[in-house]
């Protein structure tokens, strides 16, 4: 469903630990609907889609890193979806468990790369001497919140940010909705202890799940990342319902 996106005028690209990343163009444009656009000026603009890049290149770099420790030479593109690591042929075999093992660590790699740099950012926070308490916004979403005192609002601004994408990005990820994280830790877990109906089951789980997110953001967040977020998880929600037509 989330196929690597054809070059395009316009693209960065770079190499970072070895690794090709390129940027579409509309990876900045959703950045910027998904930030405080209208509310904010240009400064505190470019402090959160600074976070939005940092903070996804991390997570894709986590999945990057457990394919390249599996063999494989991973690549990375940030599109309008946000983020998408995969890889071409397979150059050496190292083997970490077996193959539904090794298919759950390199999807949870993603989401743990973002709770990590969290976690260094809180680590730094409270080293500063200033007070950090976990947040939760609705279970099991925990969310770290700082006192910024003495601190640049600015920068306060992109540590925020920073903690906003790793968390929330790595949560949205783990929801068990193909092609998500979650859904293919799901779709891993479902088939191998069920090999003859645990696709099916991880189908019917995306499109319960993917309605359920669809309609709530919608309800509950206006219009950025409660648009986005619906119209995201309305379209997984289609694809995983055809998807499930075909099984
Ligand atoms: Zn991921």
């Amino acid at each position: 469903m989330f196929y690597e996106p054809a070059p395009t005028p316009g693209e960065l690209k770079f190499w970072l630990f070895g690794i090709p990343v390129r940027v579409h163009p509309f990876f900045w444009l959703i950045g910027l609907v998904l930030g405080p656009l209208t509310t904010a000026g240009l400064r505190e603009n470019l402090a959160w889609i600074t976070a939005f890049f940092i903070g996804i290149l991390i997570h894709e770099l986590g999945h990057a890193a457990l394919l390249r420790g599996l063999g494989h030479q991973p690549w990375i593109v940030l599109y309008g979806f946000g983020g998408l690591t995969g890889h071409g042929p397979r150059t050496a075999y190292r083997r970490l468990g077996p193959q539904w093992i090794q298919q759950i660590m390199v999807s949870a790699a993603g989401p743990a790369a973002g709770f990590l740099a969290a976690g260094v950012i809180v680590a730094a926070i409270l080293a500063s001497g200033r007070a950090v308490i976990l947040h939760v916004p609705f279970w099991p979403l925990v969310f770290p919140v700082f006192d910024p005192g003495g601190m640049s609002p600015l920068f306060a601004k992109f540590l925020y940010d920073m903690l906003f994408v790793t968390v929330a990005y790595g949560f949205l990820n783990l929801l068990p909705v193909l092609p998500l994280d979650g859904g293919q830790i799901a779709r891993a877990l479902l088939t191998r202890f069920d090999p003859r109906d645990g696709l099916r089951k991880a189908l019917v789980i995306s499109v319960v799940v993917a309605v359920v997110v669809a309609v709530t953001a919608v309800v509950k967040l206006g219009f950025g990342n409660g648009l986005f977020l619906g119209l995201l998880f309305g379209w997984l929600a289609v694809n995983n319902y055809q998807a499930l037509q075909q099984a």
